[in-house]
Parts: C-alpha cells; structure tokens; sequence
C-alpha cells in the first residue's frame, strides 16, 4: 500500500514537471510570435517610394544660328529657367561683331547652356555648292571647333535636317549625306532634328503658337514618332527672339512642357548613342 502511494506521488511530481515544461515552452512561442508579428507591422509600416507613373521623356531644346541678336534673350531666360540647353553655334557670326562675340562668352559662360559645332561659314547659305565637295565641309567644320574652342564632336549640319548617331543614319533627300558619311569617319556625331519651331525669315515671328508646339511635342513623344523613342530634338533659331514678347514665347513653352512631370531637359551630349 506504502509503494503504491510513493509510487503515485512520484508520478503526480512527474507529470506537475511537465506541466510546468510545456507551459515554458508556450509562453516561448507566443512570445516569439508575437515579437516576429511587431516586426512584420515595422516593415508594413515603412512605405515603398511612389512609382513614377509615367516613363521618363527626354527634352533636347537645340538652338541654331548663334551668336545673332536674340542670343542675349535666350541665355537670360534659360539661367533664369535654369533648365539644359545645346546651342549650334556659327564662328562667323561670333567674329562679326564685338556685340555677337560677347554674345557667343554669355553662352560659353552659362553652366546650363552647352556649346556645339553649326559649321564656321554656315555654307554661306548655297548649300548644293557647300555639300558637293566633303572635305571643304569637314575642313569648314574643323575651323569653327578650333575657334570656338568646341569641346565635343557634335554637329548639326547648316541646312540639312541629317543624322549620323551611333551607327544610325537618316538623310534629308538632299545632298549632305557624304560629308555627314566623311564626318563620321573623323569621329564626329551628327544631329538633325525632330521638330521644329518655325520663324518667319523676315521677322523672326513664330510660326506655330506655343500650344501648337506643346501638342505636337506630346504627340509625337506618345506616338514615338521621332528619331529614338521617348527622346525628342525640337529646333529653335535664336533670331526668333530678338523681341521681348517672342522671349516670353520661349518661357511659355518651357513652363508649359514643365507640367509634364516625366519630361526631363537634356544636352545633345546625353543623346543614346546605342
Ligand atoms: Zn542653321
């Protein structure tokens, strides 16, 4: 009876231990639980970056022709706009005056204006004879590189809408092409346009309104119907903004494209070349 009575005690001892074991053990795991639970809220609770709704668009503004009378309107709206610009510059024009030579150092000192070749003579405006003979063109193209001091080998041929961009190549239908083949060969990048903003040659007065220009900017960019996709070249002369209004025509353009949250401004340097 004694042995049987111990025998009891001992078990009722064994299984009170286990008892106490497995609660141990449960109040183990709820607190574990409970710890990993708070840190799956940490991480819930820290918000991942918006998404950009739309792909990023790539502005090029290019501007011909300079120095001329207007250049001093575009460079003051552009450090005052504070966005990317690419101008083709003509070293004749920059030697003409002391006026357009103070012109082309605004340029050259305006940290969001870059600087490229337009040729030194700009053809002097007979184009069929220019463009027949290559390497006049390459040689016309080299003196405004030295006198400019350009920095790059970027050119917009005077009076040909041609490109000649990594491996790619688009012709206008007119001559141009072997000289642009010829400047190829001597490392440089050729860039035409996608758009232009067009002038009345007479008075410099635009063409298209500033709305007509930002819907066929978007139209294109959304169509993709440019050189590359999603990047676009819109070409301005710098005499359309002789006049403060046509000035204000320029910031008008700007602000408006500036709506569009995607649309980055972009030197012709950045263009893909791939
Ligand atoms: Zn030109």
């Amino acid at each position: 009876m004694v042995i049987l009575k111990k025998l009891l005690l001992m078990r009722t001892k064994k299984y009170k231990t286990i008892g106490i074991i497995i609660r141990l053990v449960l109040v183990l795991f709820i607190a574990t639980s409970s710890c990993q639970m708070q840190q799956k809220k940490n991480i819930n609770s820290v918000k991942p970056p918006p998404l950009t709704a739309e792909p990023l668009k790539y502005i090029y503004l290019t501007f011909d022709d300079g120095p001329l009378n207007g250049s001093e309107n575009i460079d003051s709206v552009i450090l005052g706009e504070r966005l990317k610009i690419s101008v083709f510059l003509v070293g004749e024009h920059a030697e003409k005056s002391k006026q357009l030579g103070t012109y082309y150092k605004l340029y050259e000192q305006n940290p969001f204006v870059e600087v490229y070749n337009h040729s030194y003579t700009h053809a002097n405006n007979k184009y069929e004879l220019f463009y027949s003979n290559p390497e006049n063109v390459l040689a016309d193209i080299q003196k405004n590189e030295k006198l400019l001091n350009l920095r790059y080998k970027i050119v917009r041929l005077p009076g040909r809408n041609i490109w000649r961009v990594g491996g790619r190549k688009r012709d206008d239908g007119t001559s141009g092409s072997a000289a642009a083949d010829l400047l190829v060969k001597n490392e440089y990048k050729v860039y035409g346009w996608d758009i232009e903003w067009q002038h009345n040659a007479s008075n410099g007065i635009p063409v298209q309104s500033v709305d007509e220009m930002v819907k066929e900017i978007d139209t294109r960019l959304e169509t993709g119907n440019t050189f590359t996709q999603e990047h676009i070249v819109i070409l301005i002369h710098d005499e359309m903004f002789q006049k403060k209004w046509e000035e204000s025509e320029l910031k008008q353009l700007i602000d408006k494209m500036r709506l569009h949250q995607n649309y980055v401004f972009e030197h012709i340097r950045f263009y893909p070349d791939k």
